[in-house]
């Protein structure tokens, strides 16, 4: 049976915005966000790369609009884009209006890069128009130098108010079709940040840490400060920023989301035990070995790789399917019920034909394909193996007899 969901907390109440048919905000699904690290004027190359992102779990993608020609680009990958498109704008303000003809989803502006009102209001008059939300994305480390001279350094108070201020010209031209960021790559500012915007505006908010670095750091530091926003339930939408192939961003979105319970699980959950001393089998071989069998697909199962048959079957009884490895061989089970013995080297093998057989028919539909020996035969290996590593290395029928003596000689 499966466990009750728990909420960690309720979601902070915001506006709605919709970026082409992703809503966001509003008690819209928190989406997965990531962006391409092609040139956008390589209109294949980037479709690909979006494809491919989309695969992985982005909901929305984010493009560079650096160039005349990066505009060009997007104005042919918007329409055969998966998903929505966002164009990130740097310090050409003529980029936001170009990306805007080019038929974008929505802009990001970066108000330290962009300063002259003029130009904010004309970018905002000109979204409003055409229905297109732009983001806010402050960025502690390209903060407008005026707010950092009046704060004395990029402070969670001189972010935020970048990001008002913003607003204010926004709002100047009637446009508040908008999300706001305000990111970080020190994890401590970033948190303080977002929970002091989130204090101050009812625009949903876009998480994320800034130039995390590659993993494995960078998917802890990201993982650190968007998880502790989402558990107080600030967030709508999030990027992982890793030094990494963009998939891996996409992919640790849509991870983290679903470890929260905010989103439904879309491919396999893979838990596998830590191994020890009674481990059978190479337990990291093997669960990488899956995780790299099941990839992208949609399975949303959780699925267990545990080092031994002695504990794995019972530790992972609420797993859909599992493998624990025992004398050369794999068993596998089903809700914790053995339902096949198969060889060693075939173990990552069966966990996906097992997998799949679970989609097609359900549950109980793989269980009553179970063969019939497969419990006998892992009891059988069960004990061999207690037998076989039950040596009493602690000897401790001798310690007994010594607390005995020790004890009774007071
Ligand atoms: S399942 Fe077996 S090998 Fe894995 S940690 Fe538990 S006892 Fe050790």
């Amino acid at each position: 049976m499966e466990a009750p969901s728990i909420v960690l907390a309720p979601r902070r109440k915001t506006r709605q915005i919709a970026v082409g048919p992703v809503l966001v905000g509003g008690g819209a699904p928190i989406s997965v966000q990531s962006m391409t690290i092609t040139k956008t004027a390589d209109v294949d190359g980037t479709l690909a790369e979006i494809y491919a992102l989309a695969g992985a779990g982005a909901d929305i993608v984010r493009c560079t609009c650096n160039h005349e020609d990066a505009a060009e680009g997007l104005a042919r990958i918007v329409p055969r884009s998966p998903v929505p498109i966002v164009a990130d704008v740097h310090n050409n303000w003529r980029m936001g209006l170009a990306a805007l003809e080019a038929g974008v989803h929505c802009l990001r502006l970066n108000p330290g890069n962009i300063r002259n009102p003029d130009h904010i209001r004309t970018i905002a008059s000109q979204a409003k128009d055409r229905g297109v939300p732009i983001r806010i994305g402050v960025n502690a480390g390209s903060l407008d130098s005026r707010l950092y001279d009046k704060h004395g350094g990029a402070t969670p108070e001189a972010m935020v108010e970048s990001a008002q201020m913003e607003l204010a010209y926004f709002e100047e031209v009637g446009f508040e079709d908008v999300k706001i960021s305000v990111k970080a790559s020190n994890v401590a500012l970033m948190i303080e940040a977002y929970r002091q915007l989130a204090d101050v505006t009812d625009h949903p908010l876009h998480l994320g840490v800034t130039e995390a670095g590659p993993p494995p750091a960078g998917l802890v530091k990201a993982t650190a400060g968007i998880a502790t926003l989402l558990a107080e339930g600030i967030g709508d939408t999030i990027r992982y920023s890793l030094t990494a192939p963009p998939v891996e961003e996409a992919r640790a979105g849509r991870q983290l989301l679903e470890a929260l319970g905010l989103r439904q699980r879309r491919s396999v959950d893979l838990i596998a035990c830590p191994s020890c001393g009674r481990a059978e089998i190479d337990v990291i071989k093997v669960a990488e070995e899956a995780m790299a069998a099941f990839g992208d697909r949609q399975i949303p199962l959780q699925v267990a790789v545990m080092g031994c048959v002695v504990n794995g079957p019972g530790e992972a009884r609420d797993a859909d399917l599992g493998i624990a490895a025992g004398r050369r061989k794999g068993h596998l089970f089903v809700r914790g019920r053995n339902v096949a013995v198969v060889p060693e080297d075939e173990m990552v093998g069966a966990l996906v034909e097992w997998a799949d057989l679970i989609m097609a028919e359900g549950v109980e539909g793989a269980l009553s394909r179970a063969d019939a020996g497969a419990e006998a035969e892992a009891e059988a290996d069960r004990l061999a193996l207690l037998e076989a590593k039950g040596d009493d290395v602690n000897h401790s029928e001798e310690r007994v007899e010594l607390i005995r003596k020790t004890a009774g000689s007071g």
